[in-house]
């Protein structure tokens, strides 16, 4: 296993640095980085992900390429009409609800982005994700008006934070809704369908325990899918490009192009967009890049806890089972 540890090139959802673990096995490496705060219970559907990388599991892929969304943090309307125009995508996902920013600044900043599509011509989507911050009443405030402002928006990720405020919002605005956290950190991802509470299903690839794993929840909940990546590096994002080839039906741009939120990659060649779409291969890590990307020592310490943690759960798990059955 080695620890790798790489700066942030924006803060986004509060992280500066991106830490996490490569595991090698059969068939390569897989990444295991949950974020910091996940207890070891949460923290295990990650590591069954990055055993399933590290052993090959992958199902075949049905395409070649993967389109995907430029992905524009909670900066100012300049910064984010460069961030698009660098990106090369026809779908931009923006950021909004910040915490100490108002509804007036996520405006201004899907006005620019709305702007910086339009230069390469119409249709191009925008799509905001609120990650839960708003009320019922404020996201069907805020969408109206973000709606204006976008030209049209693709859809809203997670508004709120309950799948019962989803399903509330959902019914009181035209914009379709996407349900992310809804799905990855619930205790059953099903109620999403049984509320009828999301038009289009986020699926990541480390928080639902791996490729396979993910296209059942797709197969059973009965939504488009867009797979979206957990700011991994280009190894965690290539167990996302495995699914999104998998999947039988791709009609949205897919939010796997956050590898340039990295200051570093630990890849030869690191997933990258190109004209938009990523493509649907497996980079070989790089070992020099890896020597770059290397934790500290209290760091590399922190993580090997936090695996044993992660281990001796999941090992006192299958216990319980054999004595259950
Ligand atoms: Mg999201």
């Amino acid at each position: 296993m080695r620890v790798f540890s790489v700066p942030m090139r924006v803060r986004f959802r509060g992280i500066t640095v991106r830490e996490g673990v490569l595991l090698e096995g059969a068939a390569g490496w897989g990444e295991w980085s949950p974020f910091l705060e996940y207890a070891p219970a949460e923290a295990a559907a990650w590591l069954r992900a990055a055993q399933e990388a590290a052993d090959g599991d992958w199902p075949a892929p049905v395409r070649d390429r993967v389109p995907v969304n430029v992905t524009v943090p909670a900066v100012g309307p300049e910064q984010a009409y460069a961030i698009v125009r660098a990106g090369g995508c026809r779908t931009a996902k923006v950021k909004v609800a910040e915490p100490g920013q108002s509804l007036a600044d996520d405006e201004a900043r899907v006005e620019a982005v709305r702007a910086a599509l339009e230069v390469d011509g119409p249709g191009g989507q925008v799509r905001v994700d609120a990650n839960g911050a708003w009320s019922v009443d404020d996201a069907v405030l805020a969408v109206r008006r973000l709606d204006r402002a976008a030209g049209g928006l693709e859809y809203v990720e997670q508004p709120c934070a309950s799948v019962e405020d989803l399903a509330a919002v959902r019914r009181r605005v035209d914009v379709r809704v996407a349900a992310d956290e809804s799905i990855r950190r619930a205790a059953d991802p099903y109620r999403v369908r049984d509320l009828e509470a999301a038009d289009v299903a986020v699926l990541k690839v480390q928080p639902l325990g791996g490729v396979r794993a993910c296209l059942r929840i797709a197969e059973d909940i009965g939504l488009p899918v867009v797979v979206s990546s957990a700011l991994e590096s280009s190894v965690g994002i290539a167990a996302g490009v495995a699914l999104a080839a998998a999947l039988p039906e791709l009609p949205h741009a897919c939010g796997l192009a956050t590898v340039q939120l990295l200051e570093r990659d630990v890849v030869v060649d690191p997933l990258l967009p190109v004209d938009g779409a990523l493509p649907v291969v497996r980079p070989a890590v790089d070992v020099a890049a890896l020597e770059a990307a290397r934790a500290d020592p209290d760091r590399v310490r922190h993580w090997e806890q936090r695996l044993a943690d992660v281990r001796a759960l999941a090992a006192a798990e299958v216990l319980g089972q054999d004595r259950d059955a």
